[in-house]
């Protein structure tokens, strides 16, 4: 029995998402133009698909968890599970307008024709908003649609802005903020279950890993509890004598969003001769 994963064939998430099965530590035979592999070493079965149509697969279980952005989970609706936020395809999906076109809130779109690709969504913001504008349904293309004459507006992803700026639009209104997302079918089986419990632990085990770092210090003996006060550590701080008598090496971990906090306390303290390593995996 394997657990049947669905990532993106071709596009933004597709590399990010056989990177992080790689991370987990999971060899797939990634034959160009496939559409469905296997792995080697864990029982997992990757298929190919178009983000579009994840969620209804996953939903009829064609496949059991699959990787897509928020953005089409939401629009799409269907009935699966959110089960994990994957920290990677961020970007936002928003409204913009042709660049010299008056805007000072969203009582402005009333009457425009807006184009997307994002109609459920749009349309639930507008209701939200009681603002009545006519969505154009566009598959691709979406920020091309005011220059051609097609729309007034647009609701599309962005994420450096760089692609509405070039085509001469303005971000008015971000409706959406999305990333990556591990979705899985409603109703797996107690194996299934198991393996996707495996796989999460192992998600959970490199986020920690990426979000704390391991330090080393050199510090003189007297000064060993101002720091070992400053340093939480997974437990406690380890503590090792060094060769130079009255001299001790501290070692621990610290949170990544601390850190430069935690480095200037530790020098104010007498720390001296700091590393700084990432840590690969972090078991908690
Ligand atoms: P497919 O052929 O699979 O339908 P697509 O063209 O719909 O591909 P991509 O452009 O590859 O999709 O984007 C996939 C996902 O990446 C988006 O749904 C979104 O969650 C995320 N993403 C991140 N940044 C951006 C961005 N700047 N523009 C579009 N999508 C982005
Ligand atoms: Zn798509």
């Amino acid at each position: 029995m394997k657990l049947k994963i669905a990532i993106q064939k071709s596009g933004r998430l597709s590399e990010d998402s056989l990177r992080l099965l790689k991370e987990c530590g999971i060899d797939i035979n990634n034959g160009l133009n496939k559409l469905k592999t296997e792995a080697f070493n864990f029982p997992l079965e990757i298929y190919f698909l178009r983000d579009d149509d994840i969620p209804q697969y996953i939903e009829d279980g064609v496949a059991d968890i699959g990787i897509v952005g928020e953005n089409v989970l939401l629009e799409k609706n269907k009935q699966v599970k959110s089960v994990d936020k994957l920290g990677f395809g961020k970007c936002r999906l928003s409204l913009a307008i042709p660049k010299d076109k008056y805007y000072k809130s969203v009582r402005d779109l009333n009457g425009l024709r807006i184009a997307t690709s994002y109609s459920n969504i749009l349309s639930k913001f507008l209701k939200q908003n009681k603002v009545k504008a006519e969505i154009h349904e566009i598959s691709g293309s979406v920020e091309i649609a005011p220059s051609i004459g097609l729309a007034d507006a647009i609701c599309d992803l962005v994420s450096s802005g760089s692609t509405l700026l070039s085509n001469g639009l303005k971000e008015v209104e971000v409706i959406l903020k999305s990333e990556s997302v591990l979705i899985a079918n409603k109703k797996l089986s107690k194996e299934k279950t198991e393996l996707l419990n495996k796989l999460l632990f192992r998600i959970k085990a490199l986020r920690s890993a990426k979000n704390n770092k391991y330090i080393l210090l050199n510090a003189p003996n007297n000064k060993l509890d101002a720091i070992c006060k400053i340093l939480p550590g997974m437990k406690s701080p380890t503590i090792l004598p060094l060769a130079d008598k009255g001299w001790s090496s501290v070692h621990s971990v610290v949170e990544e969003n601390q850190f430069w906090d935690i480095i200037e306390k530790l020098k104010a303290n007498g720390a001296q001769g700091i590393l700084v390593v990432p840590i690969e995996k972090m078991i908690l």
